[in-house]
C-alpha cells in the first residue's frame, strides 16, 4: 500500500499487518516516518519502501522523482539506495529506452525493480529489460491489448483499455501464454492489487466496493461516504456488464498465473483496509486459504529478502504475529477478527488499535 498519514500505522496494526511494502510515496515523508518509528515516537509496521521514478509529462505520477535524462534516472536510483529504499518503482511516463541502464544500476545496488509499464512497451519488454515484478493485474493483461492502448497506457487508457478489451482476451492465446510462462520460469512476481480494479469495474456509480462492506458503521461518516463513489463511468458504447466481464477475466488471469506458479504478493493500492478482501478474491481465484495467507506473509517476505527473519511462525524468527478469533485456514474472512497483535515482540490490543485509528468497532467477517 501507499502509506498514508500517521494513523495508517495504527489501522494496519489493528488488522494484524506488521509489515508493509510501500511502492512509492513522498520520499521525504517515508524517511521522516522511519526516523520517528526508530526513535520510538511513532507506532508503525515495518515499511519496505520503493522510490518512485517517472518521466516528465502531463501524466507524471504524484510524488514521483522525475528523470529527464538517462543519467538523471541513474542518479535517482543511486539516491534511493543512499536513502535505504529497498526497491525502485518505474511509472508510465518513464522513457522506456532508459530502462536497461537504470535497471542494471538498481540491480548492481541490490534494489528490487518493479512498476507500471512505461508507455509504448508491453510487460514482456519490461521483463526482458530486467523487471523483477509487475505491479497491478492490468499490466499483465496489457500483453494482450491492442496497440492503441499500449500507445496511451500512461493515462486513463490503462484502466479503460483493459475494461474494454480484457473480456475478449483468450487466456489460452499466445500473448497470455507467453507472459505467464515467462513469469513462472523467471520467477517474476505480480502484486495484482485486485481490489483496486474490482472497485473500478464492478460497483455502479454511488455504490461501495465489496472491500469496504465489512467496515460499514465502524468508520467516521465522512470516510464511509468517501467509499461510496462507485466505479468508473462506463464509456457510452459499453455497459457495466462489459466492465464486469472484463473484471471476471482478470480474476481468471490471476488464477492462470497462480496455477502456472507465478509468485503472487498481496497488495491493495488503496487505504489498506482492503487487504483481507484482496485475499478473499485470491480464494475466489482458486488459491487455498493457506496459499492466500502465504501471498500476504512468506511470499512477500522472500521478495524483500527477509524470509529468514519474518513471514512465517518459526523459532528464532521475529515475533510479528496476529492472534485471530476464528480459523482463517478454513475461512479467510476470519482474518478480520484480530484480537491481539505482536510487533517486534510487543503485545498490542487490536481493539485499542482500532479505536485509536478511528474505528468505532470491529469489522464483520462476512463472505463466509
Ligand atoms: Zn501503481
Amino acid at each position: 500500500m501507499h502509506v498514508g498519514d500517521d494513523f495508517t500505522g495504527l489501522q494496519e496494526l489493528s488488522m494484524g499487518v506488521t509489515s508493509i511494502r510501500d511502492p512509492g510515496n513522498d520520499d521525504k515523508r517515508t524517511i521522516d516516518r522511519r526516523h520517528r518509528a526508530a526513535a520510538g515516537a511513532l507506532l508503525f509496521p515495518h515499511v519496505y519502501p520503493s522510490s518512485l521514478i517517472d518521466g516528465k509529462g502531463p501524466y507524471t505520477a504524484q510524488f514521483a522523482n522525475v528523470a529527464t535524462t538517462q543519467a538523471e534516472a541513474i542518479r535517482l536510483v543511486d539516491k534511493a539506495k543512499a536513502n535505504d529504499f529497498t526497491g525502485i518503482k518505474f511509472y508510465g511516463t518513464f522513457d522506456a529506452s532508459w530502462l536497461p541502464a537504470a535497471i542494471a544500476e538498481a540491480h548492481k545496488l541490490g534494489l528490487h525493480v518493479h512498476g507500471h509499464i512505461p508507455v509504448g512497451i508491453r510487460p514482456m519488454d519490461a521483463i526482458n529489460d530486467g523487471y523483477d515484478e509487475i505491479t497491478h493485474i492490468n499490466w499483465i493483461a496489457m500483453q494482450a491489448m491492442p496497440d492503441d492502448v499500449i500507445k496511451a497506457s500512461n493515462g486513463i487508457m490503462r484502466f479503460e483499455g483493459p475494461g474494454r478489451y480484457a473480456k475478449d482476451v483468450d487466456l489460452d492465446g499466445l500473448a497470455i501464454n507467453t507472459i505467464v510462462g515467462a513469469m513462472a520460469r523467471k520467477h517474476i512476481y505480480n502484486d495484482p492489487t485486485m481490489v483496486a480494479f474490482e472497485g473500478i469495474y464492478v460497483p455502479e456509480n454511488g455504490d461501495m466496493a465489496p472491500s469496504y462492506a465489512p467496515f460499514v458503521g465502524t468508520m467516521p461518516p465522512a470516510t464511509e461516504r468517501g467509499f461510496r463513489t462507485g466505479g468508473f463511468a462506463v464509456p457510452k458504447d459499453l455497459t457495466r456488464a462489459d466492465y464486469r466481464a472484463s473484471w471476471a477475466k482478470m480474476v481468471a488471469l490471476l488464477q492462470r498465473m497462480h496455477q502456472a506458479g507465478v509468485p503472487i504478493v498481496a497488495g491493495t493500492d488503496g487505504s489498506g483496509i482492503e487487504i483481507v478482501h484482496e485475499l478473499e478474491i485470491y480464494v475466489q481465484a482458486g488459491f487455498t486459504p493457506a496459499e492466500a495467507l502465504a501471498a500476504a506473509t512468506i511470499v512477500p517476505a522472500r521478495l524483500v529478502g527477509q524470509e529468514a527473519k519474518t513471514g512465517s511462525i518459526k523459532v528464532g524468527k521475529t515475533a510479528d504475529l496476529a492472534l485471530i478469533e476464528g480459523d482463517p485456514s478454513a475461512h479467510i474472512a476470519d482474518l478480520r477478527q484480530t484480537r491481539v497483535v505482536m510487533l517486534d515482540g510487543k503485545l498490542l490490543d487490536a481493539d485499542a488499535l482500532r479505536s485509536a485509528a478511528g474505528f468505532s468497532g470491529r469489522p464483520t467477517s462476512s463472505m463466509h
